[in-house]
C-alpha cells in the first residue's frame, strides 16, 4: 500500500520516517521525497497489514497521511505506441514488447504523474479518474 505523507519542517528537522520505522518495526520503502525548508512530502510503500499502525504513528508525529490506491490506467484504445511515456518515466514502468506495443509494469510506478502530462493521446490517467 502506498501512502503520501506530508509534514511540516517549521519546528526543525525531524527524521519522521526513521522514527516510524524505529517505533513500529515496519520496513518502510521511500519511493520519492520532496523536502524544502518548510515542508516535506514523501511517497512511502508499506505492507498492507501495517497501514493502521503506520498511519497512527505518523499522525502522532504530526504528519498528514493520504492512502494512494489509484494506480495509473492505460487506455489501449487511445495509445499510439509513440514511446513518450517510456522516455519520461523515472521508474522504467513502460517498455515496448517484441511487437513494438507498449507494455506497462505498474508495480514499479511511484505515481509521480509525469506520464499523464506527456501522453499526446490522453491514454494515461489515474484509475480513480479513468
Ligand atoms: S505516451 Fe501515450 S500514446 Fe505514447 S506510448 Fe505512452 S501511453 Fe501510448
Ligand atoms: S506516474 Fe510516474 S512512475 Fe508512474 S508510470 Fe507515470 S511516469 Fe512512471
Amino acid at each position: 500500500m502506498k501512502l503520501l505523507v506530508t509534514f511540516s519542517r517549521k519546528e526543525g528537522k525531524k527524521p519522521i520516517i526513521a522514527q516510524v520505522v524505529r517505533d513500529t518495526g515496519v520496513l518502510v520503502s521511500v519511493e520519492r521525497a520532496l523536502i524544502d525548508s518548510s515542508e516535506g512530502e514523501a511517497l512511502i510503500d508499506i505492507p498492507d497489514d501495517t497501514c493502521r499502525i503506520v498511519r497512527d504513528k505518523l499522525a502522532d508525529l504530526g504528519a498528514a497521511v493520504r492512502f494512494l490506491e489509484e494506480e495509473i490506467a492505460l487506455d489501449e484504445s487511445e495509445c499510439v505506441d509513440c514511446g513518450a511515456c517510456i522516455s519520461i518515466c523515472p521508474q522504467e514502468v513502460f517498455s515496448f514488447d517484441e511487437e513494438s506495443k507498449l507494455h506497462m509494469d505498474a508495480e514499479k510506478c511511484v505515481l509521480c504523474g509525469r506520464c499523464i502530462e506527456i501522453c499526446p493521446h490522453r491514454a494515461l490517467s489515474r484509475k480513480s479518474e479513468a
